[in-house]
């Protein structure tokens, strides 16, 4: 009992002197009460030690050059070798401290301070590391002279775990395992400042996904989440540990290449990345095509501050969705101002889109032999109250670039299908046909067959009036997505046209397999065909081509007579252009179409 009390005792009294450490009045006296409860010093410490295992982690002490005079505690309970082998060893060379707190440490002792919270490593005779924080203050003799250094050192392994576990995961994206915006902002910081004094460059390549906001509304969250998963996945396994990656959020990710020598080595990743992203995904049922477009901007050539560096890649990555799908961009200064005007033009379609200030007008294309109007090319117009007309082409390039195009093409699909469905029967009772324009990002989206049906439904526009112009260099190199779209469409009993035919570089064997109804031959080949045999030659042969393949063919761009009359004789079925008739409003086509009935009407003459 009475040996009991005394370690009791003792312990108490260790813990005083930990608890208070450093407060030197609280030591003081607690050593003073050890020394008259036990006798003198060394015995003292000869039989704490026994005991310092339970009070704490580490428990040591050094002679005034450092050497280590006593060490104990709990972390040397399963030390491989007798501790006594550390005793006379320099207490800094068994307890390495953290490179940051060298300075520290040299400062304290060249003052003959106290410390505490100084962190360090030690390593057991097993080779296990633990992470101490150490504290300690001078010892003095009973003559009140100094006589080394004591202290204890806490192990707060666990601890260092946990809170490297907790920033670690505060740093990832909780999807995709990748490092989130926070973390990215770090690195990048880091690692752009660590590109001074180097010849070597670093790029930053910013991904966007083209279409991803598709996948979420055609398939749902969950499969969007799990999209975003693979594309991580397949990131990561692109770049190995030449890169690193992050996501910020939504569809946008970063890849950082440091150590590279030119623009070329992150030019190549960037491909190689178009095409790996743009595989089929395979979740569950569904079968997701999405691309990527990425941006490329690289330090410190185009900036060195993490900001400006992002801003260049962004810029560029603006150029590469405005290049359409699956591309890439290097930054270059000429960008900035391009896609300043972009971003305006951007803005000024998105108010547009909501407002519904998209008009559509339709061109009439003739049947050649009857000189019969069969149906109405559908063609966008916006003229915007600030920018005044823009052209087709250059909103709808836009629309494909900020991801707006999905709503652009429904609208003006809702628009034209509502119009014609209440068009009036020509002189022989036939409704005419309505063809409508499909952009490549259109039917790379994967809700497009649900929303054509959507829109036939509400429209009470029978399918069979409906013909979507598709153009062919799509059907080249995304086959996959596209063309299961193209035979869900075809099998509605909607028509599907090859747009700008002969201009792209899909042969007609290839453009056989698919469910088309018409080629449109382009306009630039019909303008050339008066001045070279070669484009006279180029149309016959696609015409006796289409007509194996039962297909119609449509020539567009017809201005002239002459031009009419070539193609009358190579056999072209039918026609449209300024030589017929410009684009026309809904109320033209409705009095087009009344006038039709009359006799003297002739569609086929356009005066003036
Ligand atoms: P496109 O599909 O080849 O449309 C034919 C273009 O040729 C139209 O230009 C039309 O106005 C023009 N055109 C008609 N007759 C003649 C002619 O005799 N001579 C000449 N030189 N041109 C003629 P527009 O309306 O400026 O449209 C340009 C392009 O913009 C279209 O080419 C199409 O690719 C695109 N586009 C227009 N509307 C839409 C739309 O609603 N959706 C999509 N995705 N694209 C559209
Ligand atoms: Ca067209
Ligand atoms: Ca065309």
């Amino acid at each position: 009992m009475l040996i009991v009390c005394a370690l009791l005792n003792i312990i108490l009294m260790l813990e005083a002197l930990f608890i208070f450490w450093p407060a030197q009045k609280v030591a003081s006296r607690s050593i003073e009460q050890l020394e008259s409860t036990i006798g003198d010093k060394d015995h003292a410490i000869q039989r704490l030690s026994q005991f310092t295992d339970l009070a704490a982690d580490l428990f040591w002490e050094t002679d005034l050059k450092g050497r280590i005079t006593f060490l104990g505690g709990r972390i040397l309970r399963d030390f491989a070798r007798a501790t006594d082998d550390l005793i006379g060893l320099m207490y800094l060379d068994v307890v390495r401290l953290h490179a940051s707190e060298m300075a520290k440490m040299d400062d304290i002792i060249s003052k003959l301070a106290s410390y505490s919270g100084i962190m360090a490593d030690f390593t057991d005779g097993n080779g296990r590391v633990f992470q101490l924080e150490l504290s300690g203050k001078p010892k003095y003799d009973r003559a009140g002279r100094l006589n080394g250094y004591m202290g204890i050192g806490d192990d707060v392994t666990a601890k260092v775990k946990a809170q490297e576990d907790v920033r670690r995961l505060a740093e990832q994206d909780a999807l995709t395992g990748l490092a989130n915006r926070h973390a990215y902002s770090r690195r990048l910081d880091k690692d752009l400042s660590s590109l001074a004094g180097q010849s070597q460059q670093l790029a930053l390549l910013a991904i966007d996904l083209d279409g991803f906001k598709g996948v979420n509304d055609t398939f749902g969250h969950d499969v969007g989440d799990r999209l975003l998963e693979m594309v991580s996945r397949r990131i990561l396994t692109l770049i190995g540990d030449r890169a690193w990656a992050a996501r910020l959020g939504g569809d946008e990710f970063v890849i950082v290449y440091p150590g590279i020598n030119s623009t070329e080595t992150a030019e190549q990743m960037a491909e190689g990345l178009n095409a790996v992203l743009a595989e089929p995904y395979q979740i569950g049922p569904a079968v997701v095509h999405v691309n990527a477009s990425t941006g490329i901007a690289v330090a410190p050539t185009d900036a060195s501050s993490p900001q400006r560096l992002m801003k260049c890649a962004d810029v560029a990555l603006y150029q590469a969705k405005a290049a359409g799908r699956g591309c890439f961009r290097v930054y270059n200064e000429d960008m900035t101002a391009a896609s300043h005007r972009q971003k305006q033009l951007e803005l000024r379609l998105r108010s547009a889109l909501k407002d519904d200030l998209l008009e559509v007008v339709y061109q009439p294309i003739i049947d050649l032999e009857t000189r019969r109007t069969t149906g109405f090319e559908a063609l966008a117009r916006w003229n915007d109250s600030e920018l005044g007309i823009v052209q087709p082409r250059d909103f709808v390039k836009i629309a494909e670039g900020s991801g707006l195009v999905i709503e652009l093409g429904e609208q003006i699909l809702r628009r034209a299908c509502f119009e014609a469905a209440t068009w009036p029967r020509d002189a022989y009772g036939v409704a005419p046909r309505l063809s409508v324009n499909i952009s490549p990002a259109q039917l790379m989206q994967n809700g497009l067959v649900n929303s054509v049906k959507r829109i036939l439904a509400d429209s009470r526009l029978p399918a069979k009036r409906l013909e979507l112009e598709i153009t062919d260099n799509l059907l080249i190199d995304d086959v996959r997505g596209a063309v299961q779209t193209l035979h869900d469409l075809a099998a509605m009993g909607i028509g599907i046209s090859i747009d700008d035919f002969g201009t792209g570089y899909s042969s007609l064997g290839r453009l056989g397999l698919l469910p088309l109804s018409r080629l449109k031959i382009d306009k630039s080949i019909v303008h050339q065909m008066a001045t070279d045999r070669n484009s006279l030659k180029i149309v016959r042969g696609i015409v006796s081509l289409a007509e194996d393949l039962d297909m119609a063919i449509v020539a567009e761009g017809v201005e002239t007579e002459r031009q009419l009359d070539l193609l009358e004789a190579a056999g072209c079925g039918e026609a449209q252009g300024f030589y017929f008739s410009p684009a026309l409003t809904d109320e033209q086509v409705m009095v087009y179409l009344k006038r039709s009935k009359s006799d003297d009407f002739e569609p086929q003459r356009r005066t003036g």
